[in-house]
């Protein structure tokens, strides 16, 4: 009668299905909780004539056993469904996610970098410890050139027995051009944007890093107009099209001749106030036409070929678009200032 009845079970069991955690709840409730089919079982193994109790003994285990492997197997299988249902749903809404900024200084040097690429200028990059070949002596310095001094430049020390002048921090980023020139023939138009190092007293207005843009274009009949129109493109396009520009005479080792480029302040419009210190003018960059002397040490035919270099700083620029009063802040992280530039990305 007993077996009968496990017999029954066995074969329940071992067809059992479930389609979720709660179903298996019901099946171990009815079949192995306290009040479970099993448990019931044995109790009236109690009542079982003394030669059969090992008979029934073993086949009551195996019954147990075989319920307990059920449902664990069952739970295994709604365990993987349920990782199913987990795989992202790619048609769902998606959650705002906090967007972080750009620094100002990369937004700045991104927007040039626009401008000067949609006027066919590519990208180069130089090396930010150079010799004194590269960003001195290729470049027109003079042996006696004050940029030289120690006051101006870091020096490396390769050798700490011997004091060389050799292995330099770059002062500016005019080392790319040298570098550029030396390994390809004209046509070149290139900028290259990259830190340069001097040594001077952090204070707000100095720092001993900073950033520049150097741009260079040589070619055949390379005039002074092309510079001036590309520049007057330049400056309308990131400050605005009714900006302004000036040139004013100035010196440049590299350049010949050489000029500094003012722009119509934009804050006043050229009236005059506090920010041009009423000149209605701010100055932003260097430029020039290559010095022939440095066309011929980079071995460039001057006879040949003409061309025009101009150099900016980034920091000088991004003061001009967000005033910021402090060069230091550029360096220091703190993250409520950077956090300004949130929708200038
Ligand atoms: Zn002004």
């Amino acid at each position: 009668m007993i077996l009968d009845k496990i017999d029954q079970l066995l074969n329940e069991v071992s067809n059992l299905s479930a389609q979720n955690a709660d179903e298996i709840e019901q099946l171990r409730l009815k079949y192995l909780s306290k009040k479970g089919e099993i448990t019931a079982l044995m109790a009236d193994f109690r009542n079982v004539a003394a030669d059969q109790k090992k008979v029934v003994g073993m086949k009551i285990n195996e019954l147990k056993q075989l319920a307990q492997d059920k449902l664990n197997e069952l739970k295994e299988c709604v365990g993987t469904q349920k990782k199913a249902e987990d795989t992202p749903d790619l048609t769902r809404t998606p959650y705002p996610i906090r967007l972080g900024t750009r620094h100002p200084l990369t937004i700045v040097r991104n927007q040039i970098i626009d401008i000067f690429q949609r006027m066919g200028f590519t990208l180069a990059e130089g090396p930010e410890i150079d010799d004194d070949l590269h960003v001195f002596t290729k470049l027109n310095f003079a042996p006696d050139h004050p940029a030289r001094d120690m006051q101006d430049t870091f020096f490396i020390e390769t050798n700490p027995n011997e004091v060389t002048k050799n292995v330099i921090l770059r002062s500016h980023t005019s080392n790319d051009q040298s570098r550029v020139m030396e390994r390809q023939q004209p046509p070149i138009r290139v900028i290259c944007p990259g830190r340069v190092f001097r040594n001077e007293a952090i204070s707000a207005r100095a720092h001993c890093f900073f950033h520049q843009l150097e741009g260079l274009y040589i070619d055949k009949n390379v005039s002074f107009t092309d510079l001036k129109q590309v520049l007057l493109t330049f400056a309308r396009e990131l400050f605005g099209p009714d900006t302004d520009i000036r040139l004013r005479p100035s010196y440049f080792p590299f350049t010949e001749p050489s000029a500094e480029m003012d722009i119509s302040c934009h804050i006043c419009g050229g009236e005059g106030c506090g920010f041009c210190k009423h000149t209605g003018w701010v100055e932003i960059l260097g430029c020039g036409m290559v010095d022939p002397n440095v066309l011929e040490a980079c071995g460039i035919d001057s006879t040949v070929y003409s061309g025009y270099a101009f150099g900016l700083g980034i920091e000088r620029i991004t003061n001009l678009k967000y005033h910021v009063a402090d060069l230091r802040m550029f360096s220091e992280n703190d993250v409520r200032f950077l956090q300004e530039f949130q929708s200038a990305n």
